[in-house]
């Protein structure tokens, strides 16, 4: 009740303070904040990562090129820091102009995904809100037309498409990362019901898994994770056919066990200095934000 209300108020707290309780979900500022967190997540936990350059919604041609720079640099650290065995980059496609003209977003995200091919770096499609839907899966589905196959798609569970839209992808066998969905749909095209998120979160991963896909399974939900353990364990399925993917300062313990249970896990960097709209997202799904903005607002007095 409380947290519903902070979530409601999110925009009245003052920027500071979310800036400072969203530390833990950001690696930094800089491009080098990102590597050195991914760096850390290898050396000492064996975690893999994907790096995404924080930045969503762009309005102009000139801020989409600057971000896909941005993520250009991003491939260019992975490979001269020899993490391209375990790192990839993350981008979102509004960040590259498709709320803008989908032909320009297309060059832009094919520019991108032909560099990390070049260089042997995976790419990840995030998907963002329902008015990019089909655009995102149309930009996915041309890269691999041309042959571009070192990209992957993300679905949410959320949506009510998206079992159809795993079974419109079958000749594909697409690396899928599933995801319940964090943005606000309506009724007519989401559940908005708890379970039934999880449920079909359910039924996709056995849908991606029979139908040989590659599954990305990103989600901190104990009850998902165990469902998914009995489906790895059912399936038999290898190293080579799926991983785990939390996003960073979330269920850092769960994560180790994870990992030491012998699974591979790949955690999502975000890094830069646009970090709002990511930060009240990750805060609104924190189940302790509520007394956290208290005791940051009180300390602040
Ligand atoms: C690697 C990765 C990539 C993602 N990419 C996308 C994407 O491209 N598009 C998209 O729409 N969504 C994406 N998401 C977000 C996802 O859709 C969910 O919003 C998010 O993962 C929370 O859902 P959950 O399955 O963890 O379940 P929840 O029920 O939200 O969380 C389960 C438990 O995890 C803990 N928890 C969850 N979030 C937080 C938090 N912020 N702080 C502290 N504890 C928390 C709580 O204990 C909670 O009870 C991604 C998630 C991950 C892990």
């Amino acid at each position: 009740m409380l947290n519903n209300l902070i979530v409601a108020t999110l925009p009245l707290v003052p920027k500071p303070i979310i800036r400072q309780i969203s530390r833990r979900y950001i690696a930094g500022d800089t491009l080098d904040d990102a590597i050195a967190t991914a760096r850390t997540l290898l050396d000492e936990e064996g975690a893999r990562s994907t790096i995404d350059v924080l930045g969503e919604f762009v309005d102009t041609r000139e801020r989409a090129l600057v971000d896909k720079e941005d993520s250009s640099a991003v491939l260019d650290a992975i490979d001269a820091h020899g993490l391209k065995a375990t790192a990839g980059l993350s981008i979102k496609p509004t960040s590259l102009g498709l709320g803008i003209d989908e032909e320009f977003a297309y060059g832009n995200i094919r520019d991108l995904a032909v560099k990390a091919r070049d260089l042997g770096i995976f790419m990840r499609i995030d998907m963002e809100n329902t008015p990019y839907t089909d655009a995102t899966l149309a930009t996915y589905r041309r890269l691999r037309d041309e042959g571009i196959d070192n990209v992957g798609i993300v679905l949410q569970s959320m949506l009510r498409r998206t079992e159809q839209d795993i079974r419109d992808l079958v000749a594909y066998r697409p690396s899928i990362r599933l995801c319940k969905g964090i943005y606000r749909e309506e009724r007519d095209v989401a559940f908005q019901d708890r379970e039934e998120v999880r449920d079909c979160f359910r039924r996709c991963l056995r849908l991606m898994v029979e139908n040989g896909m590659y599954a990305a399974i990103a989600t901190h939900d104990d009850a998902l994770l165990e469902d998914a353990y009995e489906v790895i364990a059912a399936h038999g399925l290898g190293p080579d056919q799926y991983e785990f993917q939390m996003l960073l300062g979330v269920k850092e313990r769960t994560r180790r066990e994870i990992l030491s249970a012998g699974h591979n896990l790949r955690v999502y960097v975000p890094f830069g200095e646009d970090w709002y709209g990511y930060s009240s997202r990750r805060l609104k799904e924190n189940p302790a934000m509520a007394g956290m903005i208290a005791k940051a607002v009180l300390l602040r007095q």
